[in-house]
């Protein structure tokens, strides 16, 4: 007991989603109140037709350090929702769910956001007992209480989606991840050069103060939400989607080229184009968006997709514009110092 309340009072010290997650399946797959052959901290993630399972942290066996799924994984490699009918089961059930005939199958639900379905599964020789189930569950609720800590501070309280507080970290991270993947793909540095696998993109509602004017802030607070919602289901798992204030939205996405990124965001702008919002009927929205670059900074790469959005408002609205390619046009002038002139208007 004393071990669980060590671990316990480590795991609530901890600010970082992962460091927490591997703390927590450490804590269960490590403990000497019980003994569990594998660990497995799983979440469902996709579009609700489409969901996969990716693996937070995973103790198997006699290893000593939990790993998790490859941050660069392809989400159609990720085995599929009906793979795992046990995990499925708990989702549905909001309860735990046991299966197998020794060894057995043990897997808890973890409620942490109604948009997020994770679960904590564990492997066994002997049936999991009452009393391990009932610890294991106050565990799981500790677990839950700290990670909605963290989403308090980091979230959108309207959206729930992140921040602006919290994107210079996550920017500065993946900026860094970037440099680390294109050295291991491509060490020769001058050939690195030219791959993005980060971009930004800023997406600003187009007349969204008409939306207030005819409809009242509530239903333009309905449409916010709305539009976060469509988020999360356009983009995937790793993209990282925030609010940055009123009705300005940024999305920090890996994709493997410029199309790539491309299509995901008409994709978007489509979607959005699309949809029949509850009294407001269509609305459309602009994007603007700019690849992350070596040593790049959030406000730089921030600026960049900025003034591509700010092309994209003045040359009509509902459409998409890439940094890149109005510099390579001549319709943005890209300055030596990293600061550029819109020639337009
Ligand atoms: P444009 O197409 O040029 O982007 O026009 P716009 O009307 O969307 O842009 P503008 O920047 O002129 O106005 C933004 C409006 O967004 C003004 C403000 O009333 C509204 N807004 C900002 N924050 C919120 C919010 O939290 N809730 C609601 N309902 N409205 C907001
Ligand atoms: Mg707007
Ligand atoms: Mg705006």
């Amino acid at each position: 007991m004393k071990k669980l309340l060590r671990d316990l009072s480590y795991l609530s010290g901890l600010r970082d989603r992962q460091a927490m997650d591997f703390a927590l399946v450490k804590l269960v797959g490590q403990s000497d109140l019980w003994h569990f052959n594998a660990v497995r901290l799983v979440r469902a993630v996709g579009p609700s037709d489409d969901q996969h399972w990716v693996t937070l942290g995973k103790l198997d066996g006699h290893h000593d350090a939990p790993e998790r799924d490859q941050f660069w994984f392809d989400p159609a490699t990720l085995p599929c929702l009906a793979e795992f009918p046990q995990r499925e089961d708990a989702i549905v059930t909001e309860s735990v769910v046991r299966c197998g005939q020794g060894p057995f199958t043990t897997v808890f639900p973890i409620d942490t956001q109604a948009s997020v379905c994770s679960l904590l599964e564990v492997e066994s020789d002997a049936v999991v007992s009452v009393d391990t189930e009932v610890l294991i569950d106050s565990v799981l609720h500790l677990y839950e209480n700290l990670q909605g800590l963290l989403d308090y501070g980091e979230r959108d309280t309207l959206t729930e989606l992140l921040n602006r507080k919290t994107f210079d970290g996550a920017f500065l991270r993946a900026a860094q991840t970037q440099d680390e993947h294109q050295l291991l793909d491509h060490p020769d540095r001058r050939c690195a050069k030219n791959q993005s696998s980060y971009w930004l993109a800023v997406i600003d509602i187009d007349h969204f103060k008409h939306v207030n004017d005819n409809f009242g802030h509530l239903i333009g607070d309905e449409v916010l939400l709305l539009l976060a919602r469509q988020m999360r289901t356009n983009f995937r798992f790793h993209d990282q989607l925030y609010r940055f204030g009123g009705e300005e939205f940024v999305v920090l996405m890996r994709c493997a080229n410029h199309a790539d990124a491309l299509s995901a965001l008409e994709r978007f702008r489509r979607q959005i184009e699309q949809h029949a919002f509850p009294q407001v009927g269509r609305i459309t929205i602009s994007i603007g968006f700019a690849p992350l670059r070596d040593n790049d900074t959030p406000s730089g790469a921030f600026d960049r997709a900025d003034k591509a959005v700010y092309y994209a408002k003045g040359n009509g609205r509902n459409q998409i514009c890439s940094y890149t390619a109005l510099v390579e046009a001549g319709e943005l002038v890209e300055q030596s110092d990293g600061a550029e002139e819109v020639d337009f208007f």
